[in-house]
């Protein structure tokens, strides 16, 4: 799988995306339709603004006792015969899942959509123990097949235009000259996989919600692999993370309502599917074994720390497709597995502070993601925080961390302030014209290169003040 180089620069990595028209044209086309169809959604249902309330509600009661939920859940998927497993780390979720593969002599392995399985690398885990895994989502196909990672959560192959499908089906599954019709790609993706999911040894999937009540696990879908890939194997594994337990069926409900109308703009998925546990005596389907795998890997810390809200995440995307950062760039070029707004705080959760340091920055702070998210998780507020504890921890190159002192330090004197500016406002003549910079030298050309700079005003709003009250005074004033 091509992993990014995360030697590279964010700066490098993002340039090379904006360079790259067909992916350019792939995101915005893509981020307008996801854009439009939420509008419209939430549009004609007036009930959702206080069903998204009552979403962020539940969500912090649920983290308030997260241990006394978990305990329910586990209590109610044993007693249908199912079994958990609890994961501190990536690592030994992976062990996790390759012991019950071995137990199961499992050869092949079929998977629906899951970031927590991207989250933990599974399949090149599973390909290096000789168990290969098949991806049955059309997005999780196609960038299985192109060797890469998903650029978006909810739409993986989000980055490819037809044409570059076409061409990779036409490749990689020896059928050339297919042509760039969604119909047919589609076609040709069903045929490859249908004998697939009838072969397969193991299903593996992840988890929208698990309920605690009744030891449901809920996958949400609009493909019905999801459920071929639960029921038709020998054995089921779901891989969560565990802050996607809900407590009871009515708030499953809530979350429901809001959850596909925030990504698709859909009332529901066409497919939500409710697992409990293995096949019971007297069913037709599903499978002998049920196993969920509820993964830590950094969650629990962030309780209390500045992450906390994070934890409120539904994975609906929303949140990348209104970002302006997202929109231009793409998701590989944040170089993690889970790109845009969330992405930033959610690899800070899983990888420390250190790996966003740049990241953090990837931000107008506009705040529409904030008004996007169905549960109005403040991600602004929380990249201004990470901003800060990666000063503070002097994760910054120190080049970043000298010239941000210095500008702080002259922020807080307004003396010192003045004087920058008529400092500022001479050095800036050679470059100044009518208002705006458009072209700084050396160390600063990087402020320029994709923008103008406002130049500083010839009277500043304190200069103007001080002259109109000298004005006022002498009597010779000439307020509009
Ligand atoms: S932060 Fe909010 S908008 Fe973004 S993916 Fe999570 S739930 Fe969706």
């Amino acid at each position: 799988m091509s992993e990014p180089d995360l030697a590279v620069p964010l700066r490098r990595r993002a340039e090379q995306a904006l360079g790259d028209r067909f992916l350019r044209r792939a995101l915005d086309t893509a981020t307008t339709k996801f854009l439009e169809l939420r509008r419209e959604s939430f549009g004609d249902f007036p009930e959702g603004e206080t069903l998204r309330d009552r979403a962020r509600e539940i969500k912090e009661a649920t983290l308030q006792a997260l241990d006394r939920h978990l305990e329910r859940l586990v209590e109610a998927i044993e007693r249908r015969g199912g079994h958990v497993h609890y994961a501190t780390t990536d690592e030994e979720a992976r062990r996790i899942v390759l012991d019950i593969a071995k137990r199961a002599g499992a050869k092949t392995v079929v998977k629906s959509k899951s970031m927590a399985t991207e989250e933990i690398h599974l399949n090149a885990a599973l390909e290096a123990a000789g168990v290969t895994p098949i991806e049955t989502d059309l997005g999780e196909y196609i960038i299985q097949l192109a060797h890469e990672r998903p650029s978006h959560i909810i739409a993986p192959a989000i980055h490819k235009t037809r044409g570059q499908v076409a061409e990779l089906f036409s490749k990689a599954l020896g059928r050339p000259g297919l042509p760039d019709d969604p119909e047919v790609l589609t076609r040709v993706a069903r045929e490859e996989l249908r004998e697939k999911f009838l072969r397969a040894d193991m299903g593996i999937t992840g988890a929208n919600f698990a309920v605690a009540d009744t030891g449901t696990i809920v996958l949400v879908t609009n493909e019905g692999n999801g459920r071929m890939a639960t029921s038709l194997p020998r054995v089921h594994v779901a891989v969560m993370g565990l802050e996607k337990v809900v407590p009871t069926m009515s708030d499953l409900v809530v979350f429901l309502a809001i959850l596909a109308r925030s990504a698709t703009g859909q009332r529901l998925s066409v497919y939500t599917t409710l697992v409990q546990g293995p096949r019971r005596p007297g069913e037709l389907d599903g499978p002998d074994e049920f196993h969920l795998v509820l993964m830590d890997n950094g969650r629990t810390r962030q309780i209390a720390g500045t992450l906390r809200e994070a934890l409120y995440c539904l994975r609906c995307g929303a949140c990348l497709n209104v970002c302006p950062v997202y929109r231009q760039i793409g998701g590989h070029a944040y170089g993690y597995t889970y790109p845009g707004p969330i992405g930033i705080l959610l690899t800070s959760m899983l990888n420390g502070p250190g790996a966003v340091k740049d990241l953090a920055h990837a931000s107008s702070l506009c705040g529409a993601c904030v008004d996007a998210c169905p549960v109005r998780i403040d991600i602004p507020r929380m990249l201004i925080e990470l901003r800060k504890e990666v000063a503070e921890r002097r994760i910054a190159p120190w080049t970043e961390r000298t010239v941000f002192g210095a500008f702080a330090r002259v922020l807080e004197r307004p003396a010192l302030y003045r004087r920058a500016v008529r400092a500022a406002r001479a050095l800036q003549r050679p470059f100044a014209r009518q208002g705006r910079i458009a072209r700084l030298p050396a160390l600063f050309s990087h402020w320029t290169k994709t923008r103008d700079l406002p130049a500083v005003a010839e009277r500043t709003f304190r200069e103007r003040w001080a002259e109109l009250a000298r004005e006022d005074a002498s009597g010779s004033g000439t307020r509009p």
